[in-house]
């Protein structure tokens, strides 16, 4: 029997992912790429130069045996750590059982490290500086348009998998009549993100607890750092776009200037952002020696959940990955759910063969309703990073949930259960975890310290619901 042929659309996270998985079963994968060879050029900065990656994406890798080369360069980061407004931290650890934490890992080095272990395999081949500009969901093509000459071509394999992250072009054509009746939604945060940088010391050490998320959350708008490789954090501004404390009132004057005379930022302009970071991060603007430069170089990046169904147009083709279902980044999960969709997948073509409409209905049956409770969860998780952690309640009742995963193997908090349970699902994870957190909030509202719990009462509580 002649080979498959898979067409993949994006070599990013997932797209070079499943070219692995698709390699390791015999089947080819030709991977179309909209921009260069991140290995050969230097790439745009502004995406997040850090991910978290926890359980459900380590699966994945182990099935490809990728996990222990990418975590010998992850930093673990065993816990928040919240940073007041008086510098004060301290750390609220992710789990009470040893062995339990995320890593901090680089995006561009895991999406090469990715791309160079699929290129090992003859059947896979990249093709970059080709966009996919639109697909035909009637015959399975797809069309690709190169980024240097601006020739356009069409191309079609056995099927497609379309891992071109949130914007998709193939997803586009199934909205715009490809599909009747394409369920689509795009849920936009009025906050927006942009990357800052905090350095290594001179001797390449870190100048915050290395080991660690740190987090200043200030209500209407928070930072976070994640540790790299290398002794520096990558932190990551969330403000809103608009109004108080935006970043249209942190960027007006610069941007007002550039508009009316190309004016460089004036000295007012720095003098504003500095005054608001001294304001409010005072322990971490002594160690972002390049911030003036970076916030008014670095873009604005929009943060949105998007939810699409079906997910695929017979067996020609289906969503993967952010395409699919793009989630707010607050619970650290969406390259981690995109690479657990790769998994699921692998195991259902495991069990159908390339029976491509069997293998992606059943694929969407299975997957939806899971991507989309981590969707809420993420959502929701910006609140309770943004206000809750600064919430003594809130702070008690993860106290709380420290001592008790410490001292009950079988007891494991809803962030648990999301970051480091890849064996239960998103949707289990969600309903259990809710429930739980609703019981210790209660429990943690009546109390003034944990000290004053009965944890075997605590915990006969937890198990009826
Ligand atoms: C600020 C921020 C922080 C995040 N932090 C985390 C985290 O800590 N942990 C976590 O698990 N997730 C995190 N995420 C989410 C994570 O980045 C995504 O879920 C993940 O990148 C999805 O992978 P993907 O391959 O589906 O899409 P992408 O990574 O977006 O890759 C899509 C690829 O397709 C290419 N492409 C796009 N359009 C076309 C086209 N028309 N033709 C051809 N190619 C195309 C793109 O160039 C790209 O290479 C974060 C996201 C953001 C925005």
């Amino acid at each position: 029997m002649p080979k498959q042929k898979v067409t993949i659309i994006g070599a990013g996270l997932s797209g070079s992912l499943l070219a692995i998985y698709l390699a390791k079963r015999g089947i080819e994968a030709e991977i179309y790429e909209s921009r260069g060879d991140m290995r050969k050029e230097e790439m745009s900065a502004g995406r997040s130069i850090n991910l978290a990656l926890s359980d459900r994406g380590i699966a994945a890798l182990r099935e490809v045996e990728m996990d222990e080369y990418m975590l010998a360069e992850a930093v673990p980061m065993h816990g928040r750590m919240i940073h007041a407004v008086d510098g004060q931290t301290k750390l609220l650890p992710y789990s009470g059982r040893e062995g339990e934490y995320i890593n901090s890992v680089s995006r561009s080095g895991l999406n090469m490290a990715l791309m160079n272990e699929a290129e090992k395999y003859a059947g896979v081949r990249f093709y970059f500086n080709e966009k996919c500009v639109d697909f035909d969901c009637k015959n399975g093509g797809a069309i690709l348009e190169n980024a240097e000459t601006g020739e356009r071509k069409i191309i079609k394999g056995d099927t497609l998998i379309a891992t071109d992250g949130a914007g998709s072009k193939v997803r586009d054509a199934m909205l715009h009549g490809g599909i009747p009746r394409f369920n689509f939604s795009q849920q936009w945060l009025e906050h927006g993100y942009k990357e800052l940088h905090i350095s290594p010391g001179d001797d390449g050490d870190f100048l915050m607890e290395k080991n660690a998320l740190h987090i200043w959350a200030r209500r209407a708008f928070m930072m976070i750092a994640l540790p790299n490789f290398d002794g520096s954090f990558t932190c990551t501004l969330f403000l809103a776009h608009t109004g108080e404390n935006s970043f249209e009132q942190l960027e007006r004057q610069h941007l007002a200037g550039k508009m009316s005379s190309g004016r460089r930022r004036s000295v007012e302009d720095e003098k504003s952002l500095l005054d608001f970071f001294q304001t409010n991060f005072p322990d971490a603007t002594p160690l972002m020696p390049t911030l003036t430069e970076d916030f008014f170089a670095n873009p604005i990046g929009n943060l949105g959940t998007i939810k699409c169904f079906p997910w695929n147009v017979g067996g020609k083709s289906l969503l993967l990955g952010d395409s699919a279902h793009a989630v707010v980044p607050f619970y650290g999960q969406g390259m981690n759910a995109s690479f657990e969709d790769c998994r699921i997948l692998n195991g259902l073509i495991q069990r159908h063969g390339t029976d491509w409409e069997k293998v992606f209905d059943e694929y969407g049956a299975l997957r939806k309703e899971n991507t989309d409770a981590i969707a809420q969860m993420a959502e929701e998780n910006f609140y309770e990073m943004r206000d809750a952690v600064a919430d003594p309640i809130f702070v008690r009742k993860r106290e709380l949930e420290t001592k008790l995963e410490h001292a009950f193997p079988d007891y494991f908090s809803k962030y648990s259960m999301v970051t480091f349970r890849e064996d239960l699902p998103y949707k289990v994870a969600k309903q259990k975890g809710n429930a739980q957190d609703k019981l210790l909030m209660e429990i943690c509202a009546g109390i003034d310290n944990i000290s004053e719990i009965d944890l075997n009462e605590v915990m006969e509580k937890v198990k009826t619901v």
